[in-house]
């Protein structure tokens, strides 16, 4: 069965790219400390838009983690990042990715409330926070944005072209952990196989992503496992970036992408943690769970969210008080485990 939309999905991805009329000046962004899904989805629409003789830039909260600075590197100019502030002022339309919620858009989300431009949105998250009005294009079913994205260019019969596939599937990949998390439906692959029948070379993208890697995050990863804690009488697992240490690897926080799998992938956990300190005094909290665990909705007693088998928390305290509060809540969340081991 080749890949295909509903009548009423067609009609919404339609509508939303009416927002995009020629000779509006267009801002694409996404979350704080943005992942492969925010900055893929946001290369695969600028270049889509681009062909279409658009005139888009990329402006994020926080810089590109270098991981990722392949994504524009065939676009000189569109990750304006830098002035974010500045070429936002200049918008016609804005559009935010992978998001729908104004906190997560850090320093740049007082700009964007108060623009008074259309803020329009593509996002696969459960919570919908509040953004100012726009065009929306939601589906929390999606596995990422990256898909929603490929779905508006779909349904728009706007070619895909393979500079703007790999953006999507650089999207798609990292969102199901190399297709491996239970987001990995047929719908994720079909438009995965679109993705590579417009020239995508998955070899190449692994090793732009995952296989040329800085030394320091293979270190700081070595440091973070030392810091393991299992107890399962409670199916939990925890590791702690110890203060300092992303600095001394020369790393940034985008070096520790995956390194919570490492406590989740222990037989019988349940829910599995990273703590690591932001700055003096906030701390951030990701969480993963396995089987019906909802990690979204405890992650939401603190002010956090997600989805329901990945979400995040970030809270004020120290590094021992945060965990302290959060082990305890985690514990009671999950209660402890049958002597057949629930
Ligand atoms: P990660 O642990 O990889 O940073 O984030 C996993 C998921 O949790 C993300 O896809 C995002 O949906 C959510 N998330 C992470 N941090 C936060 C946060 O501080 N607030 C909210 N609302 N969601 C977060
Ligand atoms: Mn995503």
């Amino acid at each position: 069965m080749p890949f295909a939309l509903s009548p009423d999905r067609i009609a919404a991805a339609r509508a939303f790219a009416s927002a995009f009329v020629p000779g509006r000046r267009v801002c694409l962004t996404t979350h704080v400390n943005p992942d492969g899904d925010g900055l893929g989805s946001e290369a695969g629409l600028a270049r889509l838009l681009r062909s279409r003789g658009g005139d888009v830039v990329v402006t994020n909260p926080t810089p590109t983690p270098s991981r990722f600075s392949f994504l524009f590197e065939d676009m000189p100019g569109v990750d304006r990042t830098a002035e974010a502030i500045k070429v936002l002022r200049r918008a016609d339309l804005i559009v935010v990715l992978d998001i729908s919620d104004l906190g997560r858009l850090g320093m740049l989300g007082e700009t964007v409330r108060e623009r008074g431009v259309p803020v329009a949105c593509i996002d696969h998250h459960v919570s919908e926070g509040v953004l100012p009005e726009g065009p929306r294009y939601l589906d929390a079913g999606a596995a990422a944005t990256a898909e929603l994205v490929f779905e508006i260019a779909h349904a728009n019969n706007w070619p895909i072209t393979e500079d703007a596939a790999r953006g999507l599937y650089v999207g798609i990949l990292t969102d199901t952990g190399g297709f491996r998390f239970s987001n990995t439906r047929p719908r994720t692959l079909r438009i995965a196989a679109e993705l590579l029948e417009a020239g995508v070379d998955p070899e190449e993208i692994y090793l732009e992503v995952y296989a040329r890697a800085p030394e320091g995050r293979h270190r700081l990863l070595a440091e973070a496992l030392q810091t393991l804690v299992v107890e399962p009488e409670w199916g939990l697992a925890w590791v702690t970036v110890p203060p300092g240490a992303i600095e001394r690897h020369g790393v940034s926080t985008d070096d520790l992408d995956g390194v919570v799998e490492f406590p989740r992938s222990i037989e019988g956990i349940r829910m599995a943690l990273l703590f690591r300190e932001m700055s003096q005094g906030r701390i951030k909290v990701s969480l993963r769970s396995v089987g019906n665990v909802d990690v979204a909705s405890f992650a939401n007693r603190f002010g956090g969210g997600g989805h329901t088998k990945a979400a995040g928390i970030a809270l004020s305290g120290s590094l021992s008080e945060v965990q302290a509060t959060v082990l305890g809540a985690a514990r009671a969340y999950l209660g402890p485990r049958g002597p057949n081991g629930r």
